[in-house]
């Protein structure tokens, strides 16, 4: 799965994320895995499915649907009571064998069935059959429709998400990854209408009324939460890959929109089969198209049948701008990865779906690497780096391998804890034991592992017995234990071609730094421009010689999940040659100094001085990242509109060179991360309220000018324009999202539209959102972004509607939405509105998400108290 659609430049410019995607645990303990004897499990374990064979026949205009499943069993010891999992079915009956009917009856906090008969059944295997009914929902859990317009009228489409515990609301079933088992799958569907799921069709037999009944080949043994289906008027594209035929499915008359994505999953799945040396094993693989969006997922990894949400599936060269063109690709290659890494080898419990998740988003930036080499995606691995460690760095923060018992659990285990330092932590221990060797281990694993469960160890052991290192006891250190390591580097001095250095052990933190640091043995690469030296820093203090005189990069490479800190001497001479350093240090380096500043362990002019340091023609990726670090001293500066001015001067001081380099226009031939940074360092431009940027904006939107009817700059101008709008332009805006047929522009016009900064207007957003008019999925993503730039605004009004608004989100995610609307906050008095919102209506447990967005706030407030004066004097000191 990929979380949280992408969001907006105007919102990364604000240094603000639309969920709360911040972290969990506050007080549960780490489990090692080695302590997990037995796979956790909510359900009996007398009985065990052995297949299914599910019917469903869905009554879409009413939102409902019936079905019937055939459940071998094998049943394990005596027992009269079965008990699975269901969520918001009915039954009508239960039979075992034919004959001996169940009395059922439900709990719907443990979103389980039992079924009890009336004497003991034997031991061995029996047949269950069970019809029943459910709920099609309007959300993205379970079943669930998604609407949208035609020329020719409305139209609702059926799909399928059931990752992490949602296929208990399509079919009882033993809803846990752990049991694996075959699935077939028949479906009644409406004449005219198309239906996908994992397998292709294997049948399909005409009704009288005009419906058909469509069967489906039996899929491998797989868990239960990777069944797919979809039903509606599908356009379907095809080709084929290394022997798998690939294909993209669009609602009908979107099918070229899908070209790019089709071509580039052509690409991927070779090199996938080539790097797992196990070919992708189903006959087919599609990647389907679903109009609308989610707060929380942009795309599902269903074996044989990913999900995606328009926006990051389809190119419409009306819209797409390059960085979502690219985006797209990545989401591709995190999917298919999981085909292989997920799919054929699953984990047994949620507790490792960090595995799942951080070796998906691994395989994905490598692919891209391979296959689109000019992106230069190796260097985005310090953004994903930065996402992890602002979450890390929190005592709210937990170990990458987390106890999950329960639903809440679950659904809260997707964060960037699992994601980003899971992919971390992954190229981190890559680059221990070399590509080679990690390959083979990887390999042998999939070979070893085929249809199976795993744990992490499983992976460690086979890694390495490729390898011949103790990567086990390193990959505890990082996903056991949570937090940062901190790496102080003393020292300095050059004799006989060795610089001498001490290298000290502790935590980094920004909200606790003075704790008692915990202890990781990190891999640590340092370079002073001769050979690299690599060692192994296991807590205290290490000295080193590091070959070469020349400025000293530790994390050399930036593959290490720790932060440097150098003393004042070394970080000076680092600045001093910044120019000459390869850009991923650059990054890297400006990335560390500029969280260790925020933090308080250094100044925060050691990376302004670095950023000031960056020649106009350095990387595109080094100056996103410095834009951004504008933007979040902008945004700082918010209750003071003078100093804030002032910064701003010094800021397009530094981009308008940029932008003058890049023009507003597509050049010939240019690189394609040229035409990112343009979109960024225009998007981020307007966000600073550049006069000249919101000027030129305005002018082409007020004048219809082509470039905000059609092309790559479209979104970035009209975000502008949203962004600084008056009443009459935000009018404009919403007639042209009341006026788009084609729902992925739809829901992007409608987002803009929370998007004003004047508050007024985002209240008027914020009463659109309550309305019909954007769409039953648009309204979640409208408020989140009236919470990107007026998080206060959008919480207390979403508090105050709370039944309301959750409507309008995922039944597993809405304990996150409400804190995550208000993670942005600057103000002290939000803490004790979450505070009081957590004890009203959250448990102990699904409050972690109020903690995490507390935690961030009181952080932005420490940081604008005291780091905020330390930038002033920068700044003052700099003018002269
Ligand atoms: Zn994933």
């Amino acid at each position: 799965m990929r979380p949280f659609p992408l969001v907006s430049t105007l919102a990364l410019a604000a240094g603000l994320a639309l969920s709360g995607c911040a972290t969990t645990q506050s007080a549960a303990p780490a489990t090692p895995a080695a302590a997990q004897a037995q796979v956790p499990s909510q359900l009996p374990r007398n009985v065990r499915p052995l297949s299914y064979s599910i019917s469903a026949a869905p009554d879409a205009a009413n939102l409902r649907f019936s079905g019937s499943v055939a459940i071998e069993i094998e049943v394990l010891e005596a027992t009269d009571t079965i008990t699975l999992n269901a969520a918001d079915l009915t039954f009508a009956s239960v039979t075992l064998d034919g004959d001996r009917r169940a009395r059922v009856s439900t709990d719907a906090a443990a979103q389980t069935a039992t079924f009890r008969f009336e004497a003991p059944i034997a031991p061995g295997r029996h047949r269950l059959n069970i019809d029943y009914a459910g709920v099609i929902n309007t959300q993205a859990a379970g079943l669930f429709a998604l609407d949208y317009a035609t020329e020719t009228g409305q139209r609702r489409a059926l799909f399928t998400q059931f990752q992490a515990p949602d296929a208990r609301r399509f079919v009882p079933s033993w809803d846990e990854p752990n049991f694996r088992t075959p699935y077939d799958l028949a479906v009644v569907v409406p004449a005219g209408q198309q239906a996908i799921s994992n397998m292709p069709e294997a049948g399909r037999e005409a009704q009288p009324d005009g419906s058909s009944v469509v069967r489906f080949q039996t899929s491998p043994a797989m868990s239960s939460y990777l069944l797919f289906l979809a039903v509606g008027e599908f356009d379907r594209i095809t080709t084929t890959a290394a022997g798998t035929e690939i294909g993209v499915v669009t609602r009908r008359g979107a099918g070229e929109q899908g070209r790019w994505a089709l071509e580039s999953s052509a690409r991927i799945v070779p090199w996938f089969n080539d790097y797992f040396g196990t070919p992708y094993p189903l006959p087919k693989l599609d990647n389907i198209a679903g109009p609308g969006s989610s707060q929380f997922f942009a795309a599902m990894e269903n074996w044989g049948a990913i999900f995606s949400f328009e926006n990051i599936l389809l190119v419409d060269p009306a819209i797409t701008t390059e960085a979502r063109r690219q985006a797209i690709f990545s989401v591709a290659a995190h999917e298919i990865a999981h085909q292989w890494f997920g799919n054929l080898v699953t984990m047994s419990w949620w507790d490792d779906i960090w595995l799942n998740e951080g070796f998906a988003s691994w395989m994905a930036t490598n692919a891209t690497a391979a296959l689109h080499p000019e992106w230069e995606p190796l260097l985005g691995r310090v953004d994903g780096r930065e996402t992890a460690m602002r979450l890390d760095s929190l005592a709210t923060t937990h170990p990458v391998v987390q106890r999950i018992q329960t639903v809440e659990q679950m659904s809260q285990a997707f964060d960037a804890i699992t994601y980003q330092k899971g992919e971390a932590v992954i190229t981190m221990l890559e680059d221990y034991v070399g590509a080679d060797a990690w390959r083979r281990g990887v390999q042998a694993y999939m070979a070893r592992h085929r249809l199976g469960n795993t744990q992490s160890d499983d992976l460690w052991r086979a890694i390495e017995e490729a390898s011949g290192r103790p990567v086990r006891a390193l990959a505890q250190d990082f996903t056991m234990q949570p937090g940062i390591p901190l790496i102080r580097v003393e020292g300095g001095a050059c004799s006989g071609g060795q610089t001498r250095v001490t290298l000290r052990q502790g935590q980094f933190s920004r909200d606790n730094p003075n704790a008692q640091p915990l202890a990781w043995r990190v891999p640590v690469i340092a370079s002073a421009g001769a050979r690299e030296l690599r060692t192994i820093v296991e807590g205290g203090s290490a000295q080193a010689s590091v070959p070469g005189c020349g400025p000293l990069v530790v994390n050399y490479g930036q593959a290490g999940y720790y932060r440097t800190l150098y003393a004042a001497p070394l970080v000076a001479r680092l600045t001093e040659n910044f120019a000459r350093l390869r850009p991923l240090d650059q990054i890297g380096l400006v990335a560390d100094n500029w969280a260790l500043g925020l933090a308080g362990y250094q100044s925060p002019a050691v990376a302004l001085d670095m950023a000031d340091a960056a020649p106009a023609d350095a990387n595109s990726k080094l100056w996103e990242r410095i834009a951004g670090m504008l933007s979040a001293v902008h945004a700082m500066y918010e209750a003071d509109p003078a100093r804030q001015a002032r910064f701003d001067r010094y800021a397009a001081e530094r981009l308008a060179p940029i932008l003058g380099r890049l023009g507003w226009s597509p050049r010939p031939n240019e690189r394609a991360n040229d035409a990112v940074l343009r979109d960024e360092i225009i998007g981020i431009m307007g966000f600073l309220r550049d006069p000249a940027v919101v000027a030129e904006a305005n002018r082409r939107f007020d004048a219809n000018d082509p470039s905000v009817i059609a092309g790559p700059l479209r979104q970035t101008i009209l975000g502008i324009v949203a962004y600084n709008a008056d009443a009459a332009r935000w009018e404009r805006l919403r007639a042209m999202a009341r006026d788009e047929r084609n729902p992925l522009v739809k829901g992007e016009l409608y987002q803009l539209l929370g998007g004003a900064r004047d508050p007024a207007l985002a209240q008027r957003a914020l009463d659109l959102a309550l309305t019909a008019e954007p769409g039953a999925t648009n309204s979640s993503q409208l408020i989140g972004a009236v919470s990107a730039v007026h998080p206060d605004l959008a919480f207390d009004f979403a508090l105050a509607r709370r039944e309301q608004v959750e409507a309008f989100v995922d039944v597993s995610s809405r304990s996150r939405y409400l804190s995550g609307l208000a993670s942005g906050s600057a103000d002290p008095a939000m803490i004790e509105k979450l505070n009081a919102y957590a004890a009203r209506y959250l448990t102990p447990e699904s409050r972690r998400p109020a903690d995490r967005a507390i935690a961030a706030i009181q952080d932005r407030v420490r940081v604008r108290r005291e780091r905020l004066p330390e930038i002033t004097r920068w700044l003052e000191a700099r003018r002269g």
